[in-house]
């Protein structure tokens, strides 16, 4: 009895561990260890994964104009959002401050940029009432797909260049860097057209 105690509360404690306190996502520790999973599980040729990274513009700004209570509650909106997406082809994180990322493995992974920009489009369209006088938040999305099982690192540097470019392009959009592309067609189509 006091073993089966014992290890509930390490079961909680290690989920605790991997979860963001705010939004109740899954965090940067629990990201990694998921994705690791996912990656391992994916054939090492016609494998397709996609990573994206999401940025909120201009979130200094809302802390500095109404402060930091309200930029949270922006934070929580968008995390309750994210969240909706998580399923067992799709892994999502709070990675840290306004920072937010999902991975997406599978067929879902042809069709990224118009899941992108949908993404994008609800995340901008969440209402945040008067908390923050109605004004719109937007979130700067980037995004990178590879059609091989790439690690995660080159996944990351790939998305984060194309959030970079995506910040540099004027906010409030999508960019796409791709990695190993070589081959993705499915019968026949190129993924991306
Ligand atoms: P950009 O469009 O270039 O991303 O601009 P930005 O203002 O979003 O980016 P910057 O990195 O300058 O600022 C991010 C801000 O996010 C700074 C920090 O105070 C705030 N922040 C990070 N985590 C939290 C949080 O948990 N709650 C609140 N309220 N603010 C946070
Ligand atoms: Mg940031
Ligand atoms: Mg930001």
């Amino acid at each position: 009895m006091e073993r089966d105690v014992a290890r509930l509360a390490e079961g909680k404690a290690h989920e605790l561990a991997r979860r963001d306190v705010l939004t109740g996502l899954p965090n940067r520790r629990g990201f990694m260890e998921r994705t690791g999973r996912m990656l391992e599980g994916l054939p090492v040729s016609g494998a397709l994964v996609a990573l994206l990274l999401i940025d909120v513009d201009w979130f200094k700004s809302i802390n500095d104009v109404y402060g930091h209570e309200a930029g949270d509650h922006v934070q929580a909106a968008m995390g309750r959002c994210i969240a909706r997406h998580e399923n067992s082809s799709c892994a999502v994180c709070r990675l840290g401050g306004e920072e937010f990322a999902m991975m997406v493995t599978g067929a879902e992974v042809g069709n990224i940029e118009q899941f992108a920009q949908t993404l994008r489009g609800t995340l901008a369209d969440l209402s945040h009432g008067d908390i923050i006088g109605n004004r719109m938040v937007t979130v700067s999305i980037g995004v990178t797909a590879s059609a091989s099982r790439a690690d995660f690192g080159t996944l990351y540097r790939l998305a984060d260049e194309a959030l970079y470019d995506a910040k540099r392009g004027g906010r409030d959009q999508i960019a796409i860097r791709l990695g190993e592309w070589a081959g993705a067609r499915r019968n026949d189509r190129p993924l991306f057209a």
